[in-house]
């Protein structure tokens, strides 16, 4: 899904809702994924929120099939949207994405690890 930016009103463009076009969107969790090496189906997972903080070795959702891949989720103002900004490397290039669906968001409760610190 293509990004789209607000310069209406500032010489800053503005990230805008890919649910419903505004432009009031807060960032929450951001999710780091980083393989061991290319194609590794191990590395490191980390979160860093306002309610969470936690390492594993999950690669799961890396939006990277064989690389790097991060991912910043926001939740909108204006709509029900949770949509996840995806920055994902691949074969030497970057691309910047929308995940789909747009409210696949998951909840602090998803990432809580046990046996690891965060910082609730
Ligand atoms: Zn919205």
């Amino acid at each position: 899904m293509e990004i789209q930016f607000n310069s209406a009103w500032s010489d800053t463009p503005t990230l805008v809702c890919p649910g419903c076009g505004g432009d009031y969107l807060h960032q929450g969790n951001v999710e780091v994924f980083q393989p061991s090496h290319e194609d590794a189906i191990h590395g490191l997972h980390t979160i860093v929120g306002s309610a969470i903080t936690a390492i594993d070795g999950d690669l799961a959702n890396n939006p990277s099939r064989r690389r790097d891949g991060l991912i910043i989720w926001f939740h909108c103002e204006m709509c029900d949207v949770h949509p996840g900004l995806s920055i994902v490397q691949h074969k030497g290039n970057t691309f910047i994405e929308w995940l789909e669906p747009l409210n696949r968001m998951r909840t602090d409760d998803d990432w809580v690890i046990p046996n690891l610190p965060t910082n609730e």
